[in-house]
């Protein structure tokens, strides 16, 4: 009989210097409720590994090993396979790279992770599947499944706390990590009102290039959105659509915080009590977060390409 506190056991009693254990618990629990048949793949686990680890690495930079260059090679390879076809969202990476990277995932799973899950496991605990190394496959019981079924969104929860205890000791200066971790992608509110603010406080220039806007403007998160989690007023500006579609989600030239630090305390009283903003400024925050991302080896920098004449 399976029991939620045996995986709450096992996780706690999972090596504490690797996210493997919480990531395959994760990728179960949304895998085996909806798989047909009683076999899931190593290409379809490694595929929900992928997802997950590239949500973390990828979208948020969280670094999964003391330093990016300590990282696993397939991590590394998905940061990679990131730059080199400046996407963050994972289904827009070309189906050859997920291909890839799937397979490296696989292998990775053979390896090293498969035969250690129940390494930690507590003595009677039924295990969550059956697996020989060599095997192209994973056995899932009928119990199982009903187990996986019937607790999927506990059994995640549990995997989000573990692997999210995990990061906060090796990302130490990166806000929101339970959020990041449990969040699948990026997801935003509107910044409508903030826009309509920043028009009536901010110069009509792009912050970034300085030109005048020939089209729209758009508002921008001069330390990024995915880095910070929240859209503070004494974080955004105004840019033009290339700059801001260029530098995406990478930390500015320290210039620019400079600059914005500036801004900040132009930006008047009147219209901050108005739109009941506390009287920022905030301006120590923005020069520490950057600090801070910077720390954490957030991309960057990036700066607008020089004007030609
Ligand atoms: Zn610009």
């Amino acid at each position: 009989m399976l029991e939620v506190s045996d995986v709450v056991a096992l996780m706690r009693y999972a090596s504490p210097s690797k996210t493997d254990a919480p990531a395959l618990l994760k990728a179960l629990a949304r895998r085996v409720p909806t798989m047909t048949g009683s076999r899931l793949t190593l290409p379809e686990i490694g595929n929900e590994f992928l997802k997950l680890y590239w949500n973390q690495t990828v979208v948020y930079h969280l670094r999964q090993a003391a330093a990016v260059s300590k990282e696993p090679d397939v991590l590394r390879a998905m940061r990679a396979a990131a730059e080199r076809h400046d996407v963050r969202e994972f289904d827009r990476l070309p189906l050859a790279e997920r291909e890839t990277l799937a397979r490296k995932m696989s292998k990775t799973l053979a390896s090293d992770v498969l035969d250690r899950f129940h390494a930690s496991k507590p003595a009677g605990m039924t295990p969550l599947f059956t697996w020989s190394k060599g095997d192209a496959s994973i056995e899932i019981s009928d119990a199982s499944r009903a187990f996986f079924t019937a607790n999927a969104s506990a059994l995640e929860v549990i995997a989000n706390y573990r692997w999210a205890g995990y990061l906060e000791k090796i990302n130490l200066l990166a806000p929101g990590i339970i959020e990041k971790v449990q969040r699948d992608g990026s997801r935003r509110g509107s910044l409508t009102k903030l826009h309509a603010m920043l028009t009536e406080t901010d110069e009509p220039r792009c912050f970034y290039c300085e030109r005048n806007f020939d089209a729209r403007s758009v508002v921008d998160h001069v330390v990024p959105w995915n880095y910070l989690l929240t859209d503070e007023y004494w974080d955004l500006v105004l840019a033009c659509v290339p700059c801001q579609t260029a530098k995406a989600d990478r930390l500015p030239d320290a210039r620019f915080i400079t600059k914005l630090v500036a801004t900040n305390a132009r930006r008047t009283r009147g219209i901050l009590e108005k739109h009941r903003i506390s009287p920022i400024a905030k301006m120590d925050r923005v020069t520490q977060l950057f600090a801070a991302a910077v720390a954490n080896e957030w991309p960057g920098p990036w700066a607008p390409k020089p004007a030609r004449t």
